[in-house]
């Protein structure tokens, strides 16, 4: 039997039911593919739901405001992909008259969607001829071919394409791409794949040299960068000052805390520390350091400290992009997980 073949047959058999793979609606799988590349099957699955419960067509996404999404997006990470949806439903209302694309080249055109997405969406709703290549179909390729190249090279990833479009089932590009990102989902795992029962053991490299744990290879990543967030919480009554993330950074658009970022962790006693404090709240200003946290994301480490203070002067008219808000609004706005968090723990 073929690569093919014994993947369809493996999939037919043991494939979990999901929603997404019910449908051939373009709009539905682009949500679940977006959700999907940000977490694991279980934990997307609710954010799937709700995605759909709250806006079940892309006209209803479109008209939602960026808030809206962004408090759906919550605890998900990598706030610009929930923006460029945004962006995206209201492209796909004003250009393509609210019917989303299905086509790769209509794809891929669109805000947040890559090659991956493209040929997904494309070859699950239109049965488009294109291979997805994720996490999973690198892994089954550079083991049962073994292929040492690096799969996160401009190399790598060329290699790769070319022999997944040549296996590619063209007859049912959706079956295939489905079955290939399955079994590696959950036959040709990352860590102890179960290579004893696999149907395609008798000609795996991998498996037949004992490399399968040396398989694929990745070359190591640049060291994380250390950021250093100093948060001060301000309250007047059930009143607290908040910020809007405005700038090219990080969280763009969410709501924190007035904050100075420094070079390094400083102490509250830090003479040139307290000075800054001292020029945007007042001479009088008293700093009291209240918790912690560390914040990893993908290229950044976040170190997050909080300080609460008391006996301030804060000039609104100098700081436009701070607001007092009741903490009733602060619930509905949009934040990071480290505010959140703080939030939940302290109010
Ligand atoms: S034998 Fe093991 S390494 Fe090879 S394809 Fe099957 S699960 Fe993957």
């Amino acid at each position: 039997m073929t690569f093919q073949n014994e993947l369809i047959n493996w999939y037919l058999i043991n494939k979990r039911d999901l929603p997404w793979r019910h449908t051939k609606d373009s709009y539905t799988i682009w949500l679940s593919e977006i959700i999907l590349q940000q977490t694991r099957v279980e934990q997307g699955l609710p954010y799937f739901n709700t995605f759909l419960e709250n806006f079940p067509s892309v006209s209803d996404f479109a008209s939602a405001t960026e808030a809206q999404v962004l408090n759906l997006w919550q605890g998900l990470g990598y706030y610009s992909r929930g923006r460029n949806m945004h962006a995206t439903a209201q492209l796909v209302v004003n250009n393509y008259n609210g019917t989303f694309p299905t086509l790769h080249d209509d794809l891929i055109k669109l805000k947040g969607i890559g090659e991956y997405t493209a040929a997904a969406i494309s070859s699950f709703s239109s049965g488009e001829a294109r291979a997805v290549v994720d996490g999973n179909v690198f892994r089954v390729l550079a083991r049962y071919f073994g292929i040492n190249t690096a799969i996160n090279t401009p190399e790598g990833k060329k290699q790769f394409f070319k022999l997944a479009n040549e296996l590619l089932f063209r007859e049912d590009s959706a079956l295939y791409n489905q079955a290939i990102m399955e079994f590696g989902a959950i036959q040709c795992k990352p860590k102890s794949p179960k290579c004893s029962i696999c149907p395609l053991n008798i000609d795996c490299f991998a498996y037949r040299n004992n490399v399968v744990n040396q398989l694929p290879v990745k070359l190591a990543k640049a060291e994380k960068k250390n950021r250093y967030f100093n948060y001060f919480i301000l309250t007047e009554g059930d009143k607290i000052l908040v910020r809007e993330r405005k700038k090219r950074d990080i969280w763009q658009h969410l709501y924190d805390f007035p904050c100075i970022e420094t070079e390094m962790l400083l102490d509250g006693n830090d003479l040139d520390f307290v000075e800054s404090v001292k020029n945007i709240f007042g001479n009088n200003a008293e700093i009291t350091f209240v918790s912690y946290k560390k914040h990893l994301l993908t290229h950044q480490i976040i170190n997050v400290q909080f300080f609460s203070l008391k006996n301030y002067i804060f000039n609104s008219s100098k700081h436009e992009e701070l607001n007092w808000v009741s903490l009733n609004t602060l619930d509905e706005l949009p934040k990071p997980n480290v505010i959140r968090n703080f939030i939940e723990e302290n109010f």
